[in-house]
């Protein structure tokens, strides 16, 4: 079935319309209608081709929110009319060790896992996401969205942003009696300081951006650094458990990992096109820390985000935006002018 999708065609054109194929749903597919899509800065480095390998035309989107459509005859989890949810991936082997224990972003299958768009990343057909107006997705890439109808703008977010924090937030035990800290107040950041709040950790919001410290707090931190304060970042030294650091440009990671106490973390969950310096040795030795990274989520535990955030109301603070400003939205975002994330109203694509 032919779709309206809006395509990068090249990494220096901008996006414009174009129309994917959507497969007819096979026995264990759900055909889903888009509702919402967020809009993430991986769509924006993969649409500039700023990441290696990406395929042309690209369609990004990978926040998605949608109704069913349609489901094939095996399909068991889903139903026509009900909300779903898809996220960053459509596939993995589901044999290896990684798929065995739910972590199928890790998926060592001889071609990793699927992304919803850019996807086959050790080659095979290119996919496309969720910038159209519907997808095709297996029943157990599918996630169930219990989010009330007002809320399921504000739901897409999660998908990514959302799994992206509460992933490492998870791994590295963020509670209560934890100092965690959330670098970079855009996407991803601002649902770490909601998502970290909510699981009762003390929050610090660290941001280069003077006119995001009310927010951050509104957010649920507890405290907000300028980051560019040098006073400000040494009040904070030798303190945090966890650092989680979402930014999108390579900078100095030793500024953060002095931050932390005897045997933290800092995770790197941004992935910006050009490598950061190398942090000091001597940081990470004298005080046995650790710096880590973190990609997304697996499937079981982005429902269980999905449904923690149902039920204690979390959503993402959006901006709404036809899809026709895409382009301009990508601006935007390069200038952190985003509270916090857009998302784009797939009504106007249809229209
Ligand atoms: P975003 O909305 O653009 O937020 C990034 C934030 O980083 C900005 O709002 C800004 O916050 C801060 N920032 C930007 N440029 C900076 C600079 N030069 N120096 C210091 N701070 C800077 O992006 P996002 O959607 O949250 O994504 C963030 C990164 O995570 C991207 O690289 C994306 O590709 C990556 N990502 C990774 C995963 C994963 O699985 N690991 C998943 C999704 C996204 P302040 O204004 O507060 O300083
Ligand atoms: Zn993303
Ligand atoms: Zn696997």
């Amino acid at each position: 079935m032919n779709v309206k999708a809006y395509a990068a065609q090249s990494a220096t054109t901008p996006l414009a319309p174009w129309t994917v194929d959507r497969r007819a749903p096979g026995p264990k597919d759900v055909a889903i209608e888009i509702l919402y899509c967020g809009v993430c800065h991986s769509d924006m480095h993969t649409a500039r081709g700023e990441w290696h390998g990406v395929q042309f035309p690209a369609v990004p989107g990978h926040e998605i929110i949608g109704k069913v459509a349609a489901v094939g005859k095996e399909v068991t989890k889903f139903k026509p009319g009900q909300v779903v949810g898809v996220g960053c991936m459509v596939a993995s082997c589901r044999v290896c060790d990684s798929c065995g224990e739910g972590l199928e972003q890790f998926c060592n299958g001889p071609v990793s896992f699927t992304g919803t768009y850019n996807g086959p990343v050790g080659g095979g057909a290119n996919t496309y996401g969720g910038y159209s107006t519907a997808i095709t997705v297996d029943q157990d890439f599918v996630l169930a969205v219990n989010h009330g109808e007002k809320d399921l703008a504000g739901a897409a977010p999660l998908l990514c942003a959302g799994i992206t924090t509460w992933s490492p937030l998870r791994h590295w035990k963020a509670g209560p009696g934890k100092k965690v800290g959330i670098v970079g107040i855009g996407g991803l950041g601002h649902m770490g300081v909601k998502l970290a709040h909510a699981l009762g950790a003390h929050v610090v919001a660290f941001t280069t951006s003077k006119d995001k410290v009310a927010d951050a707090k509104k957010l649920g931190a507890d405290e907000v650094v300028i980051s560019k304060d040098p006073e400000a970042m040494k009040s904070h030294a030798n303190s945090f458990d966890l650092i989680i650091n979402t930014v999108a440009a390579s900078h100095d990671l030793d500024a953060y990992m002095v931050l932390l106490k005897r045997d933290g973390t800092q995770v790197l969950v941004g992935a910006p096109p050009t490598p950061h310096p190398s942090p000091a040795a001597f940081n990470l030795i004298f005080k046995r820390r650790s710096l880590g990274g973190s990609l997304i989520g697996g499937i079981a535990e982005t429902q269980e985000m999905l449904d923690f955030c149902a039920k204690n109301g979390i959503t993402s603070d959006i901006e709404m935006i036809p899809m026709q400003d895409i382009n301009k939205a990508y601006d935007r975002m390069l200038k952190s002018d985003v509270k916090y994330r857009f998302v784009i109203d797939m009504a106007s694509l249809k229209a």
